[in-house]
């Protein structure tokens, strides 16, 4: 049997009709750029995060950007995150002008890990901005009492996270601002980029949508120097239908978890961990071993793909040289970076294709 790491055609067959239908909709009326399939779009993409906005961007890098920018960060300004997450998280906060400055991860839950944030502020902090890995949230609570300590914002980067709950509040609820990311193998995936931002604070939400628009709230009159940055009307009518399935399969996602979880117990590798406070939506399922780089070969050659979330950590890309961090500086994600691998997961996945993945990780350990 071949399993696919994810099958986005799956997903599409399931839904053909009714999106083809939203997609020619968008085209008998032009609405190419933002419209109405946008903006019904964002009312209900807000519903659902328990926010009272949200703002269509076009990707997951730009919402964070906008953030920070209508938070008013910038050159001088210190925005604290994780060091374990995808590369556009600190490059959002450094094309704000800001300086990432990254803490650490938390060895079982891989996300931001409070107790080290103090140690990473200094007078120039402005935001904490979490990132909720993997799809399950960061430590929320221990974040909010942090930030209002000292008096810090909160954004939260929820690329990864469309769904996820922390004590049955949303991803992107919580703090001042969420970030979303809808690149199609996202949890909730558009048909190309397109990205999000959530909040509940609408004069922010105004301040984000002049600058998805060239920092104009009227035709040619442009208040604040912006970006294009807008949602394509395609998007929006493909997100617009996407969304009502969006808690199903994320069921179905944590359903594959749950078997990769029951097929792999007993085996001599760290599996994700599981909290009854964290409604988790399996973006990646991640395992952890010491023999990765064997276990991936194997796996390869028998059919099986796997992808590593990430291989090298953001301090250690030459992109960041800049930030004069040094191997050794964040020991947890540079061993997770060391270990982990993401397993083949999405909802259409069949039990049987979960334990043929797991039979073959079974056989190599069996091997050795
Ligand atoms: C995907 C992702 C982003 C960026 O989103 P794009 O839409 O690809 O620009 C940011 N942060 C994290 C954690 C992501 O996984």
């Amino acid at each position: 049997m071949k399993v696919p790491y994810l099958d986005l055609q799956a997903q599409y067959q399931s839904i053909k009709a009714e999106v083809d239908q939203a997609i020619a909709s968008v085209l008998d009326n032009s609405a190419y750029v933002l419209g109405s399939s946008v903006s019904v779009f964002e009312a209900d993409f807000a519903k659902y995060c328990q926010t009272t906005v949200s703002i269509g961007v076009n990707n997951g890098t730009n919402a964070l950007l906008l953030a920070l920018k209508a938070m008013g960060i910038g050159p001088g300004d210190e925005v604290i995150t994780a060091a374990n997450t995808f590369i556009a998280t600190a490059a959002a906060i450094a094309h704000s002008g800001a300086k990432p400055v990254l803490v650490d991860v938390d060895p079982i839950s891989r996300n931001i890990d409070p107790q080290l944030i103090k140690m990473a502020m200094s007078k120039k902090t402005k935001v904490i901005l979490p990132v909720h890995l993997y799809g399950r949230m960061a430590d929320m609570d221990r974040i909010i009492a942090i930030s209002e300590e000292y008096g810090l914002q909160i954004l939260e980067d929820s690329a990864q996270a469309q769904g996820a709950e922390y004590k049955g509040r949303r991803a992107g609820s919580i703090g001042l601002m969420g970030a979303f990311s809808f690149y199609p193998g996202k949890n909730l995936g558009a048909f190309g980029e397109a990205g999000g931002i959530t909040t509940s604070d609408v004069e922010l939400a105004d301040k984000v949508r002049m600058l998805r628009d060239h920092g104009s709230s009227k035709k040619y009159h442009h208040d604040l120097l912006g970006y294009n940055a807008r949602m394509e009307g395609i998007q929006g009518a493909v997100l617009g239908v996407k969304l009502k399935y969006l808690d199903r399969w994320n069921k179905a996602r944590n359903q594959v978890a749950d078997w990769y979880d029951q097929e792999l117990a007993g085996l001599p590798l760290r599996l994700p961990n599981r909290d009854d406070e964290y409604s988790q939506v399996f973006h990646v399922y991640v395992i952890e071993t010491e023999y990765r780089e064997q276990l991936q070969a194997y796996l390869s050659e028998h059919g099986i793909p796997t992808i590593i979330h990430y291989p090298i950590p953001i301090h250690l890309q030459k992109a960041f040289s800049f930030l004069d961090y040094r191997a050794g500086d964040f020991p947890i994600t540079e061993k997770l970076s060391n270990e982990i691998l993401s397993l083949p997961i999405f909802p259409e996945m069949t039990h049987e294709m979960v334990q043929e993945v797991s039979s073959e990780i079974r056989q190599f350990f069996n091997d050795r």
